[in-house]
């Protein structure tokens, strides 16, 4: 008989565990919907951030252009006065006019080259800027993605967690007291509160069974838990190989 009562108590173990595994899974679900959500608002404000930092990038690179091609410009203007005061022999001083002509072409060609060194710096940044803006694009499709699964699948969930949260109060009120703390401790771990035993060893922590756990488990008597990780032993199960050998 008393057996019998030990037995119970696996009942209301397996009873509580279903529960807390269930509405453990409905949280994780609704926890992985949200960190989707996260994660996709996270790309796109990385993405919007680097859109605006190549902008900046950009508008310099604009300013500067604009500086030189009015540098080019009186340069290049400057240069062509002089040749033609040169042309027309009205230079005061033919040497000092060369001089001043070779100076103001060379200027004019550094800035000219300087110019197209500018535009290859140009397009370069231009096309990172449309990089960055399909990738925004995607960022936001995905974020879309990640909302329309977020706000259809997490309903759900709710539901399922305010239907069960009331039936595991009801489960837990019938729990055990003495076992209540055995059972808290392996929630408090993240451990599983029931288990397997495969061939004698635990499906877990694989510490193995004494013998006679093993057939009371088979016989279905007693309660019995696991010697490594404390976990409620809820069957045995044959081994992998013997199964498949039986399904032939
Ligand atoms: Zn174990």
């Amino acid at each position: 008989m008393a057996g019998l009562a030990l037995h119970s108590d696996l009942l209301l173990v397996q009873r509580l565990s279903s529960l807390d595994g269930q509405i453990d899974a409905a949280i994780a679900t609704i926890r992985e919907l949200e960190d989707s959500v996260r994660a996709a608002v996270a790309a796109v404000k990385k993405g919007m951030a680097e859109h605006e930092a190549a902008k900046a990038v950009l508008a310099g690179l604009v300013e500067r252009e604009r500086v030189l091609n009015r540098k080019l410009h009186s340069y290049q203007t400057q240069r062509d006065r002089t040749r033609t005061l040169i042309d027309e022999g009205k230079a005061p001083d033919f040497i000092v006019a060369e001089r001043q002509f070779a100076q103001c072409a060379e200027l004019a060609d550094e800035t000219e080259f300087a110019l197209l060194e500018l535009m290859e710096e140009k397009d370069g940044v231009e096309a990172r800027i449309a990089v960055i803006e399909q990738g925004l694009r995607s960022g936001h499709a995905n974020l879309d993605l990640a909302r329309a699964a977020r706000d259809a699948g997490r309903p759900p969930e709710e539901v399922i967690v305010k239907k069960l949260r009331p039936e595991r109060a009801a489960a837990w009120a019938d729990f055990p007291g003495d076992i209540k703390g055995s059972y808290e401790l392996l929630r408090k771990r993240r451990a599983p509160t029931l288990v397997f035993l495969k061939g004698g060893i635990c499906e877990h922590c694989h510490i193995q069974a004494r013998a006679q756990v093993v057939i009371e488990v088979e016989r279905q008597r007693g309660t019995h838990r696991c010697a490594g990780c404390g976990a409620w032993i809820l069957d045995v199960r044959r081994e992998a190989a013997d199964d498949e050998s039986a399904d032939e």
